[in-house]
């Protein structure tokens, strides 16, 4: 259901910069504007979570600082698509097929975001750094898409990562085993520290494509050109050599230090806990760029918009995988309350008996994230959850549809794993093949679907009135 009265759906050009979007989200009652001077330690984050999935909010002179900061931009699924320019059900085929078809780059010499530049740089002076949950070790910037470049091919890659102030010019990071890890390896071998960028303040597209699930050496900003339908306008840092989006509001240019470990955490993580406190990699920044009237994006740990920008990617990654062995699959979801990661919802029209087994396990192969996933037929809606809730309790039978495979491997963020080695448990509720066509048959009233209700009601009506026609 699309929240905006004029977001017709898949008729829009795909949304390019964060500013145009944010006049859409205020054209259409989506974005709360804070009165000046909202406090940076948790005021900021406590009035993003109380708006959160219904309205962005944007905060003039945080604690003063000139620079605003904005939170919530992509959290409700249906403004993704909206950003993306096409309806709700075409998300994640169309992430897919950007994902699959990156589009180059295209180099610019003068961009917005190299407006202002600093190179003896204080970050906490120059940028409004938010804390949010209680037990954040202090300021973080969340919404950074650090970008990096294989020192062998000099292909980037692009994520985000939490970065934690340690110094007024050095930023602790936390790499987990993925693409800017394998990047530092490879700087190490050369004994050179990792030249990055950290760009913050871009459009919804570049966001999402920024948490593909994608190869190693595939760039992430081609995929947001993709999305796009056209060409991302990339400039050259001043320091270094990394390609950043010329349309981003501020990058941090710097290194991820070979050496350095400094302490970081704890911080609250999309799982609704708090990530441990440990000795981490460092980075040391070089400069700081931004538009002259720059703005700071931030995102709120274990909010709306965390969930979803990690969820639909991955969504899309999962059906692609499962339907490359079962054409049966129709869709899948990533439901809220499995913190957009754990919990798999499947839809899919079962032809043969056992089916459904084989496409939990799997799924279970599709990500170690993974621990509950729930078949169902194609008459039940994946993204409601009192819907799959109605089919478990309708169409499942634990002795015959539940699947349990012990000890594999999960989310070391999940507390009940013993550091990531948990259980998987999988749930068949779809109706068997051969069950009598009456006994599963769905109620329904004929007509209710297409009613037109003002046709039918008589609002400024009196019951009394109605008494004795
Ligand atoms: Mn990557």
């Amino acid at each position: 259901m699309l929240t905006a009265p004029d977001a017709a759906a898949g008729t829009q050009a795909p949304c390019r910069t964060l500013r145009a979007w944010l006049d859409r989200l205020a054209a259409t009652d989506r974005l709360a504007v804070a009165r000046p001077g909202v406090a940076l330690r948790f005021q900021l984050a406590a009035i993003t979570n109380r708006l959160d999935g219904r309205q962005a909010s944007f905060f003039p002179r945080p604690d003063g600082h000139p620079v605003p900061v904005v939170s919530g931009l992509t959290s409700d699924r249906d403004w993704m698509a909206e950003a993306m320019g096409v309806a709700p059900a075409e998300l994640l085929p169309r992430f897919q097929h950007a994902a699959a078809h990156p589009l180059p780059w295209r180099e610019v010499n003068d961009a917005p975001v190299q407006q202002v530049v600093h190179t003896d740089v204080d970050l906490q002076r120059l940028l409004p750094l938010p804390t949010h949950n209680e037990h954040d070790s202090g300021a973080y910037i969340t919404a950074g898409l650090l970008i990096s470049r294989n020192p062998r091919t000099g292909i980037q890659n692009v994520t985000i990562h939490r970065l934690q102030l340690n110094a007024p010019d050095r930023l602790g990071v936390l790499l987990l085993p993925r693409h800017t890890l394998a990047y530092l390896q490879m700087a190490e071998e050369a004994d050179e520290d990792l030249e990055i960028a950290i760009a913050i303040g871009v459009d919804p597209m570049t966001l999402l494509a920024s948490q593909a699930i994608a190869p190693l050496d595939v760039d992430e900003l081609e995929i947001a050109g993709a999305l796009h339908g056209a060409p991302l306008p990339v400039v050259h840092c001043r320091t270094n050599r990394i390609r950043v989006p010329a349309e981003a509001e501020i990058v941090i240019e710097g290194r991820i230090l070979l050496k350095a470990r400094e302490e970081e955490g704890p911080f609250g993580e999309f799982p609704q806990y708090y990530g441990e406190r440990a000795p981490r990699h460092v980075i040391q920044v070089d400069a700081v760029t931004h538009r002259r009237d720059a703005i700071f994006h931030t995102i709120v740990g274990g909010g709306l918009e965390h969930l979803l920008l990690g969820g639909i990617p991955r969504e899309a990654t999962l059906l692609a995988h499962l339907q490359r062995s079962f054409p049966s699959v129709r869709d899948v979801h990533l439901s809220k309350g499995g913190v957009c990661r754990y919990h798999l919802h499947v839809q899919m029209d079962k032809r043969s008996e056992g089916e459904a087994k084989n496409v939990i396990l799997g799924a279970f192969g599709g990500h170690y994230d993974i621990k509950q996933v729930i078949v169902v037929d194609t008459d039940v809606n994946i993204h409601d959850p009192r819907e799959v809730e109605w089919a478990v309790a309708t169409r499942f039978q634990a002795d015959r549809d539940l699947v349990v495979i012990a000890d594999a491997q999960g989310s070391k963020l999940d507390p009940s794993t013993r550091d990531g080695l948990g259980a998987k448990m999988g749930l068949d509720a779809t109706i068997p093949l051969d069950a009598p066509e009456m006994r599963f048959k769905r109620i329904a009233v004929p007509g209710e679907r297409e009613l037109v209700l003002p046709e039918v009601l008589d609002s400024g009506a009196d019951w009394r009135q109605g008494l004795g026609l």
